[in-house]
C-alpha cells in the first residue's frame, strides 16, 4: 500500500489532476495498484482558504505520504501579494522542507509528435533523454551573495559552492537512474575554468566506481548546449549542477516542442518524490477544458517507476498514452492538421480506455 498526497494547486491544476486521478482509480480497481490518496492545498488556492500558500496541514500530510502528485501553482490574482505569500513559495517551501535535491526532467519526444519540434524530425524523432539537475545547492544558494557599493560603484556577486557530499548524492541519483535506462551518464561541468567543477568532476569519477555497469563521460557545459541542439539523441542521462541544469533542461524540454507532454520529479535521499508536469498553471486556458493532461498522467507513471517501485504499471500508462497518440487524438496544444482534437476530460477518458 502506498500513500500519495494529491495537490492540484491553481489554474489548470484541478482539471489536469482530475484526469490523473481517473488513471489512478482505474489501476486501483483493476491492477492491484493499492494507492491511498490524501488531498491537500497548495499555492494560491491554499492562500485563499488558509492565508498561507503552504499550510502546516499540507506539510504534515507530505511527511506522512510516500510521494506527492502536484498540478501547478500561480495566477494573476496572487501576483501582487508580498513575496512570502505568493503561490510559488508553496512549491519552493515543499522542495526545501523535504530536501528534494534531485530534479529529474525527462525530454521525451513521441514519434507521433515529431512535427511539433522546431528541430528537423530526424534529429529529434524518438528522443528520450533524462536530465538530472541538482536542485537545492550551488550558486542559487551559495554565500556570500548580494549587491553592494565598492570603489564608488555598485557591485553584484554570487558564489558557486558545492560540498563533496552534495555532489556525491546527485551522482548516485543519476547513476541509479541510468541503471534503469541505457546505462550511460554524461556529467556536465565547466572544469576547465571553475574550481568547484574540478571537485564536481573528481567526485563523479569516484561515484562511478560504485556503478561498473554504467559508462561515465564528461562534457563542458558550452559543448553540451551545442550538442543538445545538434545531436540530442546521443545522450541517455545527463547530470549537472543547479544553474547549468536550469538552462539545459529548459533547452531539452523545448526540443520536444510540447510543454503539455513533459513530466518531472524531485526526489530526496530516501526516494520520496514530488511529481508534477513541467508547465505552470496556464491561467489563460484554465476552466476551458482544453489543457493537455498528458504531462500530469505521465507524472503518475514516473512516480510509479522512481518512488513506488511499480515499473510494470508505469509502462502500462506510457503505453496507453502512446496508443491514444497513435490513434490521432490530440489536445489543441499538440494538434496538427488532420488530428482529432479532444478536450482535457475526453483525453483522460481515452487514456483510461487504452489501459489494458
Ligand atoms: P505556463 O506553463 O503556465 O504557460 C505557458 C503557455 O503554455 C501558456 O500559453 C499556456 O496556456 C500553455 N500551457 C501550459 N500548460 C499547458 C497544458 N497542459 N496544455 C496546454 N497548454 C499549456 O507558464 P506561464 O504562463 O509563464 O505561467 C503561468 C503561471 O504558472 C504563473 O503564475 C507562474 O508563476 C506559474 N508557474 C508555475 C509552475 C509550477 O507550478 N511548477 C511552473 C511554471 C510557472
Amino acid at each position: 500500500m502506498s500513500k500519495v498526497l494529491i495537490l492540484p494547486g491553481d489554474g489548470i491544476g484541478q482539471e489536469i489532476i482530475a484526469q490523473a486521478l481517473k488513471v489512478i482509480d482505474f489501476l486501483n480497481t483493476n491492477n492491484a495498484l493499492n494507492m491511498e490518496l490524501v488531498h491537500g492545498l497548495v499555492g494560491g488556492t491554499a492562500y485563499d482558504e488558509t492565508g498561507s500558500p503552504l499550510p502546516q496541514a499540507t506539510l504534515d500530510a507530505a511527511h506522512e505520504c510516500d510521494s506527492i502528485l502536484l498540478g501547478a501553482v500561480g495566477g494573476y490574482q496572487w501576483e501582487k501579494l508580498e513575496r512570502g505569500l505568493r503561490p510559488e513559495r508553496g512549491l519552493l517551501g515543499l522542495r526545501a522542507e523535504l530536501d528534494l535535491f534531485s530534479n529529474l526532467r525527462p525530454a521525451i519526444l513521441y514519434p507521433q509528435l515529431a512535427s511539433a519540434s522546431t528541430l528537423k524530425e530526424e534529429i529529434v524523432s524518438g528522443l528520450d533523454l533524462m536530465i538530472v539537475r541538482e536542485l537545492v545547492a550551488g550558486i542559487y544558494f551559495g554565500e556570500p551573495r548580494g549587491v553592494e557599493e565598492r570603489n564608488g560603484e555598485k557591485y553584484g556577486f554570487n558564489t558557486a559552492t558545492y560540498f563533496e557530499s552534495e555532489i556525491r548524492r546527485i551522482g548516485h541519483s543519476a547513476f541509479k537512474i541510468a541503471q534503469l535506462r541505457d546505462k550511460r551518464v554524461c556529467s556536465v561541468d565547466k572544469a576547465n575554468v571553475l574550481e568547484v567543477c574540478e571537485l564536481w568532476r573528481e567526485t563523479m569519477e569516484n561515484v562511478a566506481k560504485e556503478y561498473p555497469d554504467v559508462a561515465l563521460s564528461h562534457m563542458y557545459v558550452d559543448n553540451a548546449a551545442m550538442q543538445l541542439v545538434k545531436a540530442p539523441k546521443q545522450f541517455d542521462v545527463m547530470v549537472t549542477s543547479n544553474l547549468f541544469g536550469d538552462v539545459l533542461s529548459d533547452c531539452a524540454a523545448m526540443l520536444t516542442g510540447s510543454i503539455g507532454m513533459l513530466p518531472s520529479a524531485s526526489l530526496n535521499k530516501s526516494g520520496f518524490g514530488m511529481y508534477e508536469p513541467i508547465h505552470g498553471s496556464a491561467p489563460d486556458i484554465a476552466g476551458k477544458d482544453i489543457a493537455n493532461p498528458l504531462a500530469t498522467i505521465l507524472s503518475v507513471a514516473m512516480m510509479l517507476r522512481y518512488s513506488l517501485n511499480q515499473a510494470d504499471l508505469a509502462d502500462k500508462i506510457e503505453m496507453a498514452v502512446n496508443t491514444v497518440l497513435d490513434k490521432g487524438y490530440r489536445t489543441q496544444d499538440i494538434a496538427s492538421e488532420g488530428d482529432s482534437i479532444v478536450g482535457t476530460s475526453k483525453m483522460g477518458d481515452l487514456v483510461v480506455g487504452a489501459l489494458v
